[in-house]
């Protein structure tokens, strides 16, 4: 099996010159897979482009904890409409909480993450949550929308082995990329070691985040055998192995059907 890359931003101005040809050369090399993930509105609407017109790219359409105040009741029903309408929009994402800057108010992240929580539980699909600096505030938004019925990824998960367990009672999956090829990269290494492979995905959040040997330049969806080699070597298993159980993991969480492998 090859890679699914469950966290990509290829709508990014970072890609505009050479797109296509990266997406030929990876989907003839290592990637069988790619979620084109949305973080702003525009970047949804470019998502779900890319996802039409090309086959083994899916899309995610939710906004990103810095970009809620775009936000519209308006925009809300485009989200809802188009994630239960188009069969290629897999998942709500990226949505979730990130205090790292003080705007937009915390207040104002929580508000949109949990209507974008039940959003995704009234049309069933999965979330992909992005949670920076605010560890138990997403663990309450989550328990309040009753995100073990939701479903979902923690993506470039960032925080401790022991607040993984209460995602994981949650029964959500994991995103890991470039950080756990860092060299300080000991908290994401010990997250790793704590949560089963059945729980990991694989992900880039390109173009940001490139790994070790490339790290701070231009990532892309290509640099993930490196993340499956660290992850192998912490798992003490093959990349091979790493790369197949990711992929079923994906697929089983994102609704692929059996027919689909
Ligand atoms: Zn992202």
């Amino acid at each position: 099996m090859k890679i699914f890359e469950t966290h990509a931003h290829y709508d990014d101005e970072a890609f505009r010159e050479d797109r296509e040809a990266l997406f030929d050369e990876m989907f003839a090399n290592d990637i069988d897979t790619i979620i084109n993930v949305g973080a702003s509105f525009a970047g949804c609407e470019q998502s779900v482009a890319l996802a039409d017109s090309h086959e083994k790219i899916y899309a995610a359409v939710g906004i990103h904890p810095e970009d809620v105040e775009e936000l519209t009741e308006a925009r809300m029903a485009w989200l809802k409409k188009t994630a239960s309408e188009n069969q290629k929009v897999l998942a709500i994402g990226e949505i979730g909480l990130d205090y790292h800057y003080p705007e937009p108010a915390k207040e104002i992240q929580q508000q949109w993450f949990r209507r974008q929580l039940n959003l995704a539980a009234d049309i069933k699909k999965p979330v992909i949550i992005h949670s920076r600096e605010a560890c138990q505030d997403t663990l309450a938004c989550m328990r309040a929308e009753h995100a073990e019925q939701i479903g979902g990824v923690i993506h470039c998960y960032s925080y401790s082995k022991e607040a993984a367990q209460e995602f994981l009672k949650m029964g959500f999956y994991f995103g890991f990329g470039g950080v756990v090829t860092f060299k300080n990269a000991k908290k994401a290494v010990e997250a790793v070691e704590a949560i089963p492979i059945e729980k990991i995905l694989l992900e880039t959040d390109c173009p940001y985040m490139a790994p070790e040997p490339n790290r701070g330049k231009r990532n892309y969806s290509g640099y993930l055998p490196y993340v499956a080699e660290r992850i192998a070597q912490i798992k003490q298993m093959t990349a091979q192995e790493v790369i197949d159980i990711t992929n079923a993991n994906a697929r089983k969480l994102f609704g692929f059907s059996a027919v689909q492998d």
